[in-house]
């Protein structure tokens, strides 16, 4: 069978920390007790955007000695206890992730996955992922079904389709989501044949994974224009982390920059307590103070919800700069520029 480009560039992808030190000035050797342990995969494309040793892109795709300190959680959002079977996560009523790839074009040192994703036995097999359309034909409650991994758009375009075709016809299946990082570290996945294969799913929403502006390139922009074109509704999902884009003018820039290639920024996360992550880990205080900071000056379409997924699987909770004091029946308000305005509420 003949290979499409994207399948050519991951296997041009760098994975050992020897490969990297062929085109960066770094000494290679700590690297590999991490990549021991956590798998590292760069795309040929996304290498490309690193401009030196350290920047925003290196330390989100290349491994760090401190990946290695052992605090945290492995499954800080108690996946495994809240899966029915392997492939499904059901958390809440309405809504479940069904986990259809183990792989990702590259790995994202942050990964809340850590424990699973890019390990070889950790993909779903043929049998786990017909339990998991089972699972989901069998509770009528299920309205939206979140393809995840992993990322599910590292599968063929023909298992992909029979996936998604499957959950499609189910009768109480209201939408499809696919959670995918490939507009970033590989747009050229987004072809036009996937994007017609898609095109057959509506409504389909998309959110993808957008950290840092520097990733805002010309050929992000046309991959999200091509899902954007044929129907697909597209969101982001951005992660605060530390050293990376935990600044006021960097989180607006991402956000802005997003709203301009038609995709809206959802959820702004909180580093969940993932093991071997805590070096990215930012306080809820600055990220409240980023928060505060869009309110205002940035447009309401680039102010997603700052969420924090809470350990032990209690959910998604949004978290909010203090806007409001209550004195009685009176409210004082902050404004976006700090000044306080008095709101009679209706007497309680
Ligand atoms: C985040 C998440 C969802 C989706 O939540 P939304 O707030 O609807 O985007 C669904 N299931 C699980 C297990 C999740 O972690
Ligand atoms: S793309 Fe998503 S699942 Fe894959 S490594 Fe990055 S954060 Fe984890």
């Amino acid at each position: 069978m003949s290979q499409e480009r994207w399948q050519q560039s991951l296997q041009d992808a760098v994975t050992s920390a020897d490969q990297l030190a062929e085109y960066f000035d770094f000494d290679p050797r700590p690297l590999m007790a991490v990549t021991a342990q956590y798998p590292m995969r760069i795309t040929p494309y996304y290498l490309g955007l690193i401009e030196q040793v350290g920047d925003p892109i290196w330390k989100q795709c290349v491994p760090d000695l401190r990946e290695l300190v052992a605090d945290g959680l492995d499954d800080p959002l108690a996946e495994e206890a809240h899966s029915p079977v392997p492939a499904v996560i059901h958390r809440y009523p309405d809504r479940v992730i069904f986990y259809v790839s183990g792989s990702c074009a590259s790995y994202c040192r942050f990964c809340t996955r850590k424990r699973k994703v890019g390990c070889a036995d950790m993909a779903p097999s043929f049998r786990e992922l017909r339990e998991g359309i089972d699972y989901i034909a069998a509770h009528p409650q299920v309205r939206d079904v979140i393809f995840s991994g992993g990322d599910p758009l590292l599968l063929p375009d023909p298992v992909l389709q029979d996936l998604l075709a499957r959950v499609y016809a189910i009768p109480h299946v209201e939408i499809i989501r696919i959670g995918t990082r490939v507009p970033v570290t590989l747009p050229e996945r987004i072809t036009n044949r996937l994007c017609a294969m898609l095109k057959k799913f509506p409504p389909l929403y998309l959110n993808t994974h957008f950290n840092h502006p520097r990733e805002l390139t010309p050929q992000a922009t046309e991959a999200c224009g091509r899902l954007v074109d044929a129907g697909i509704v597209l969101g982001n999902q951005t992660v605060l982390l530390r050293g990376v884009n935990d600044q006021p003018e960097i989180i607006s820039e991402l956000f802005r920059g997003l709203l301009k290639m038609r995709v809206r920024p959802y959820y702004l996360h909180q580093m969940d307590l993932t093991r071997g992550t805590g070096h990215f880990r930012t306080s809820v205080k600055d990220g409240l103070k980023i928060m505060y900071s869009l309110r205002g000056p940035v447009s309401g379409l680039a102010s997603p919800h700052y969420v924090i997924d809470l350990p032990g699987g209690k959910g998604k909770v949004p978290l909010l700069p203090q806007y409001v004091k209550r004195q009685g029946d009176i409210l004082l308000i902050r404004t976006a520029d700090g000044s306080e305005v008095e709101y009679p509420d209706l007497p309680s």
